[in-house]
């Protein structure tokens, strides 16, 4: 019997990349369904908003955003603490690298595995490995709420906590003064949802609520395209929630009849493949995303240490 290929590891596809200007001196590049970037000008300097999976990889974003600003990074902004999207922070020289508390925790605890956990799944994402010098380490964190006066007329960016979500200290950035808001992997426009170390319940409940609440008008989520306009940025926002909403039912029915984990990830594949089986790493995310939830069904508050070889065994046991 033809297995599937695990995880993105046969996704060799280059991905065309599109910088926009979102706003007088506010950027994103979005990729086709690979990790999103932001940046925002202040006065005399750069707030870039996540960093990708290596520096060299990183250094072609920069190359781009180049084009329009030469400000120096005084700010790399994490929105977690992701592989792919932390490693090439080397490549911004930033003079301060922010994240969560929660975030810097993480990596601490889980960094290094999660480093090789992501490798094995999305090799292509890994441009030149050996370019990244170690683990990304931020320099000054916060709990809540970070304001950032960005100088001159610009008004502030808003770095924000707004509960646990996809993983347990995402943050995002807002713009109020544009209604711009880097959502990070807390929302996703048109791609799947990675949730093997999310926290289902409170990210479907008053986490999506508070993004909700700020209002914005354009919404750059971790992945896909960009929502415009408050019709698109709901449509993403509830997007992401039904997507949670759909694997608490499958996998909660299947759970509370005393079913399988694999039984659990049949009835959620069938249930949600036909609204986004087809959006980018849909295959590759959703065992992951179902044994996790699974986790905290099972009373697991923490998500499990995602391993190389913890990888390779779930897989197996649902995609294999
Ligand atoms: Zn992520």
């Amino acid at each position: 019997m033809a297995t599937k290929p695990f995880a993105s590891s046969a996704d060799l596809g280059v991905k065309e990349q599109t910088l926009e200007v979102l706003a007088d001196g506010v950027y994103a590049l979005t990729a086709e369904g690979d990790p999103n970037l932001g940046a925002i000008e202040g006065e005399d300097f750069l707030v870039c908003f996540e960093a990708l999976a290596t520096p060299v990889a990183a250094r072609r974003w920069l190359t781009r955003l180049r084009e329009h600003t030469d400000k120096p990074v005084r700010y790399l902004v994490l929105s977690h603490y992701h592989a792919v999207r932390v490693l090439g922070a080397s490549a911004f020289d930033a003079e301060i690298i922010v994240s969560s508390e929660q975030t810097k925790g993480l990596i601490a605890e889980r960094g290094q595995q999660d480093w090789e956990s992501e490798f094995g799944r999305m090799p292509r994402l890994f441009e030149e490995p050996e370019s990244i010098p170690g683990l990304t380490w931020p320099t000054m964190t916060f709990r809540d709420k970070l304001t950032i006066e960005l100088g001159g007329d610009r008004g502030e960016l808003v770095l924000e906590f707004l509960g646990r979500g996809h993983t347990e200290g995402d943050i995002v950035a807002w713009i109020p003064k544009h209604e711009i808001l880097f959502a990070g992997d807390l929302v996703e426009s048109q791609a799947a949802l990675y949730t093997g170390d999310a926290f289902h319940f409170d990210w479907a409940s008053d986490t999506l609520d508070r993004v909700k609440a700020l209002g914005a008008q354009q919404l750059i989520g971790g992945r896909g395209k960009i929502a415009r306009g408050r019709d698109q940025v709901d449509a993403a926002i509830e997007q992401t929630r039904d997507f949670l909403l759909t694997m608490q039912r499958t996998v909660g029915d299947v759970h509370r009849a005393g079913g399988t984990l694999k039984e659990a990830f049949e009835a959620t594949h069938t249930a949600l493949a036909p609204k986004y089986g087809k959006w980018p790493i849909f295959e590759h995310c959703l065992p992951f995303d179902v044994q996790r939830i699974w986790d905290e069904m099972d009373g697991i508050e923490r998500p499990v240490i995602w391993t190389a070889e913890r990888d390779r065994q779930v897989w197996d046991e649902l995609q294999g």
